[in-house]
C-alpha cells in the first residue's frame, strides 16, 4: 500500500475512534491543517517533474477528498449522538399521571385585614403603614407613656439585643405618631399591622395583628367615635342590629378612655358560652386622643381634637369564623387554612 493510501486508512481509523467534537477537530488539523500531512504532501509536488506531479497530484487530491468524507461522516455521527443524548435527557413521559395544581387562597388574617380596610376606606379613611422595629420614642414616649410610667409594664416588650432603644412595636400606635409627624389635620387613618408581645396561649400569640384608627379634626366628638365604630362592626359582621356599649377605662394616650363591647354575635346578646352568658364581647379600646400626644407630634391641642381606637383583627377573625384557638392562624396547617379558600 502506498504512503498515501496508508494515510487515508490511518485518518479514517483515527476519526472513527474519536468520541467528541473538539478532539475530532484537532485530529482534522493534523491531516488537513496548514501543516497537516496532506498539506505537506501537496507542498512536495513542486519538486516532481510534470508527469510524476500529475499522478501524485491526482492521488493526493483523491486521498484528501476521502479523508474529508471520513471526517464529515464522523462529525455527523457525533452530532446525532449528542442530539440523542439530549432528547433522552429531556424526555417527557406523557403516560405519567399529572401532579395537579392546588388552588391557593388568602390567609384568614389577611382576609380580615382587607375587609377592615375596605370598610374604613368606604367612609374616607386612609390606610397608613410603619416599621415593625420601632424606637422607644414612637412606641412609648410620644404616646404619653414616659419612662417609669406604670403603663409600660402593661406590655411585655421584645427589646433588640445590641441595639439600645430599639424594640419590636407592641402596638400599631407608632404608625399614628409617625403619620401625625408628617401630616396636618384633618387626619383620618387606620393603621393595620403586625405587633409583638411576650405572650403565648390559646388566645395570645407573641406575634399578632392590630388595627388602630385615628380621626383628628377641629370638631370630632365622642359621638363620632361611637357612630364610626358601631357602624364598622355592623358592616364587618353583617349584623345591622348589632349593639355596642362603651365602658370607662384607662389608656395613657386617650382621655377619656373606654373599652368597647359589642352584643354577642353568636347569641345576639341573649347569653351563651362564648360570651360567658353576659350577652357582650369585649372588642376594642378607644378614647379621645390625649392632648399630650398631640403636643408630642406638634399638633395644636387647643385647636384640634380627635378619637382613636385599637382592636385585634385576629379576634374579629375568630368571632367571624367561629375559630376557638388563635394559634391555628399561625401554625401553617393546611387542613385548617384550606377551609378559608
Ligand atoms: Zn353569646
Amino acid at each position: 500500500m502506498s504512503d498515501i493510501e496508508q494515510l487515508v486508512t490511518r485518518a479514517t481509523a483515527e476519526f472513527a475512534g474519536i468520541d467528541d467534537a473538539a478532539t475530532l477537530e484537532q485530529a482534522k488539523a493534523r491531516y488537513l491543517g496548514k501543516s497537516g500531512s496532506v498539506t505537506e504532501l501537496l507542498k512536495g509536488l513542486g519538486k516532481l517533474d510534470p508527469e510524476a506531479r500529475k499522478h501524485a497530484g491526482a492521488a493526493i487530491n483523491s486521498a484528501k477528498e476521502r479523508i474529508e468524507a471520513a471526517l464529515n461522516t464522523r462529525r455527523e455521527a457525533l452530532r446525532n449522538a449528542a442530539l440523542e443524548t439530549q432528547l433522552q435527557a429531556e424526555a417527557l413521559d406523557i403516560t405519567l399521571p399529572g401532579r395537579g395544581l392546588a388552588t391557593g387562597g388568602l390567609h384568614p388574617a389577611t382576609r380580615t385585614l382587607e375587609r377592615i380596610e375596605a370598610i374604613f376606606r368606604s367612609i374616607g379613611f386612609d390606610v397608613a403603614d410603619g416599621p415593625e422595629i420601632e424606637d422607644d420614642f414612637h412606641n412609648f414616649t410620644a404616646l404619653n407613656t414616659p419612662e417609669n410610667h406604670p403603663a409600660r409594664s402593661m406590655h411585655d416588650t421584645f427589646y433588640l439585643e445590641n441595639a439600645p432603644g430599639l424594640l419590636l412595636r407592641t402596638h400599631t400606635s407608632p404608625i399614628q405618631v409617625r403619620y401625625m409627624e408628617t401630616h396636618k389635620p384633618p387626619i383620618r387613618i387606620i393603621a393595620p399591622g403586625r405587633v409583638y408581645r411576650v405572650d403565648s396561649d390559646a388566645t395570645h400569640s407573641p406575634m399578632f395583628h392590630q388595627v388602630e384608627g385615628l380621626w383628628i379634626d377641629e370638631d370630632v366628638s365622642f359621638a363620632d367615635l361611637k357612630g364610626v365604630f358601631t357602624d364598622f362592626l355592623r358592616n364587618f359582621f353583617e349584623k345591622p342590629d348589632l349593639r355596642t356599649r362603651f365602658r370607662p377605662s384607662f389608656f395613657p394616650f386617650t382621655e377619656p378612655s373606654a373599652e368597647i363591647d359589642m352584643s354577642c354575635v353568636f347569641c345576639d346578646g341573649n347569653g351563651c358560652r362564648v360570651c360567658s352568658h353576659t350577652g357582650w364581647l369585649e372588642i376594642a379600646g378607644s378614647g379621645m386622643v390625649h392632648p399630650n400626644v398631640l403636643k408630642a407630634v406638634g399638633i395644636d391641642s387647643e385647636r384640634y381634637i380627635g378619637f382613636a381606637f385599637g382592636m385585634g383583627p385576629d379576634r374579629l377573625t375568630m368571632l367571624r369564623y367561629g375559630v376557638n384557638d388563635l394559634r391555628l392562624f399561625f401554625d401553617g396547617d393546611l387542613r385548617f387554612l384550606s377551609q378559608f379558600r
